[in-house]
């Protein structure tokens, strides 16, 4: 089994306030267990300080070690990074795989972000072994899982990932810019890395009259998530990084109208803070 658990589900920025309580305010960060296996971690956003508190909890006096998969280096989905408890300890560890960059290491990269003046602590400074690893488009074994990392278009070098055991499966696109002009093509690389997963947590940011004002800005329509769910034939699509600026009626009214886009095809439901999904039942835990 492969248990899912938002503690992210935002994009761009964080936003929480009484209008988003029920779905969240805190930016990418999904868990994701398997059985007698370290956490996987989708992501590294403002949801990770929450993640963070509930590790800690349950590790007591053990040290973390897990993995993170960043798809990409905005702030959305690293700004939790520096606020995750269990790094404050020595003898944790985390792995952090993430997309080459161009300007140079992915450490680099990252550490540009955690070190003054941006933050007050260097990234070295922190107790935890921070390691990283530079993947697109590899098929690699972690534990009893196999993840398959493809790059995908948004803007900057932006990986999605698909995480599978011999018991479930899932897709995770956090960022993904559909096709300029509108129409609802999926390049077979996105349909590979998708195929037949039990989940796909898919950005589903604007609606179609917000695309025609911000088609170029890296993400997809609501309607766009559902036909990369239908060509990749998937049991369960997930609609996440939300827009800053919608309020939970507004996604409400988003998920009812995937629904009918979906037409029964698969079950359609959007990331909320705290909601559980097992890969392969039915029905959220
Ligand atoms: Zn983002
Ligand atoms: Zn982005």
């Amino acid at each position: 089994m492969i248990d899912i658990t938002f503690y992210g589900v935002r994009g761009s920025t964080p936003c929480a306030c009484d209008a988003t309580a029920r779905y969240g305010g805190n930016t990418s960060c999904v868990l994701v267990r398997v059985d007698g296996q370290d956490p996987i971690i989708l992501d590294l956003g403002t949801g990770a300080r929450y993640l963070g508190e509930r590790l800690s909890k349950e590790l007591g006096d053990q040290p973390f070690v897990g993995t993170a998969l960043v798809s990409h280096l905005h702030w959305d989905h690293i700004q939790g990074l520096p606020f995750f408890s269990p790094l404050m300890r020595e003898g944790a560890s985390l792995q952090i795989v993430g997309p080459p960059q161009a300007s140079g290491s992915l450490r680099a990269a990252v550490q540009a972000f955690v070190s003054p003046p941006l933050f007050p602590v260097d990234l070295g400074e922190i107790p935890a072994t921070v390691d990283f690893v530079e993947q697109s488009n590899t098929t690699f074994a972690l534990g009893a899982v196999t993840i398959t990392s493809a790059e995908v278009a948004h803007c900057g070098v932006t990986n999605g990932y698909r995480i599978q055991n011999g018991s479930g499966s899932l897709a995770y696109l956090s960022d993904h810019q559909a096709p300029l002009d509108g129409s609802l093509g999926v390049p077979d690389s996105v349909i590979e890395l998708c195929h037949g997963v039990d989940v796909l947590i898919h950005d589903a940011q604007y609606d179609l009259d917000e695309f025609d004002r911000k088609a170029s800005w890296g993400h997809s329509t609501i309607d766009y998530a559902v036909a990369v769910a239908a060509a990749s034939d998937v049991g369960r699509l997930v609609l996440f990084h939300h827009d800053p600026t919608h309020d939970d009626a507004w996604i409400d009214d988003a998920v009812a109208h995937a629904r009918e886009l979906a037409d029964g095809r698969f079950e359609v439901l959007a990331a909320a803070e705290g909601l559980s999904l097992r890969s392969g039942d039915d029905q959220p835990v």
